[in-house]
């Protein structure tokens, strides 16, 4: 697979020695990129075919992946923490209804505003977005203030 490749060359360009546990796990979030997946699966997948690597290994390697912007994580409510392929891909932030839990990518135009504002308050730019939103959408708004006004 040539993504595969450039993947490991990218990595390796970023000083990281290549391991079979980590060809293994580059190759895993490649196969699942449209998925959020839980650490669990993750350690599962890896561990069935690479009996010896241990769950701290994993785990270590997914926060290097993490550093270096190949993956994201995602803690989603109900569901916990989530990973996430992300190399290559340009938008990367959602908002999550902290009360129903659902999720939704923020669409284009919500990220150009964001590049903006960021460039226009903090002088900031060429941000790689990675950012989750938490609140309520307007289903769960609503049933939250009938509630409180009980
Ligand atoms: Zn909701």
């Amino acid at each position: 697979m040539k993504k595969h490749k450039e993947l490991v060359s990218f990595l390796k360009s970023k000083g990281l020695r290549m391991t079979p546990s980590k060809e293994k796990l580059v190759q895993f979030f490649l196969y699942n990129q449209a998925r959020h997946i839980p650490i669990k699966e993750i350690q599962d997948q890896l561990i069935s075919t690479l009996p010896d690597v241990d769950r701290t290994t994993i785990y270590r390697n997914i926060e290097k992946f993490i550093s270096l912007g190949l993956i994201q994580e995602l803690d989603l409510p109900k569901k916990g923490k989530v990973y996430q392929f992300v190399f290559d891909k340009k938008v990367q932030h959602y908002y999550i209804c902290k009360s129903c839990g659902k999720m939704n990518k923020g669409n284009e135009d919500l990220f150009k505003k964001i590049e903006k504002a960021l460039k226009d308050i903090h002088d900031f730019s060429k941000a790689n977005l990675s950012v989750l939103f938490y609140g309520f959408c307007s289903k769960c708004e609503n049933t939250f203030e009938n509630e409180a006004n009980l």
